[in-house]
């Protein structure tokens, strides 16, 4: 366990559940230009730089259409995060918050999501700004921001390339 990983005062965490299946599947991999947590910025910005999303064979196909979007939320899976802390403290300081209460990496299922903007699409690749996860971070899942078969109140006319 690195430094980075060990409990700072204040903070508790708990011996988790044995945990089930919830049935997930990496359907690919996020290539960014940062190696550790420190140099990973907190919060992706849409001027950000260029990463690149690449989908694993046979999900390729299900990009068909994507381009027709501006902005795409990306789900992932936050692999190098513990999973056990319940209450956390942000700035070091003494002072806790419940991991709920965060947009922290360390939850007990280490999902991070991003609205990123989508610049090209290079085959089974899609070229975003606006990630904050380290390089080789797997890939959850992908969908436009708004789409217009979300459904009354979308605002897809947001959404698609203009
Ligand atoms: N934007 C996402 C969200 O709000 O759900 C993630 C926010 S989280 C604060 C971003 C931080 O998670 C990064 O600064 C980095 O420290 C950490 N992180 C990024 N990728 C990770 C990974 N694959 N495993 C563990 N921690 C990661």
């Amino acid at each position: 366990m690195s430094e980075q990983d060990s409990l700072r005062p204040g903070e508790l965490s708990v011996a988790p559940p044995k945990a089930g299946d919830a049935g997930l599947e990496f359907i690919g991999r996020i290539h960014t230009p940062w190696a550790n947590r420190a140099d990973c910025p907190r919060h992706g910005k849409p001027d950000g730089p260029l990463c690149r999303i690449e989908l694993f064979e046979p999900w390729a196909l299900a990009l068909q259409g994507i381009e027709a979007y501006a902005r795409l939320e990306v789900l992932y899976w936050l692999d190098r995060a513990r999973r056990d802390l319940v209450q956390q403290s942000p700035k070091n300081d003494g002072r806790t918050l419940g991991s709920f209460a965060l947009r922290s990496p360390l939850r007990p299922n280490p999902i991070g999501t991003a609205v990123v903007v989508l610049e090209s699409r290079q085959g089974n690749s899609l070229l975003v700004r606006g990630l904050d996860c380290l390089d080789g971070t797997p890939l959850l899942d992908l969908k436009p921001e708004y789409c217009p078969f979300s459904g009354a109140g979308n605002a897809g006319a947001a959404n698609p390339r203009g």
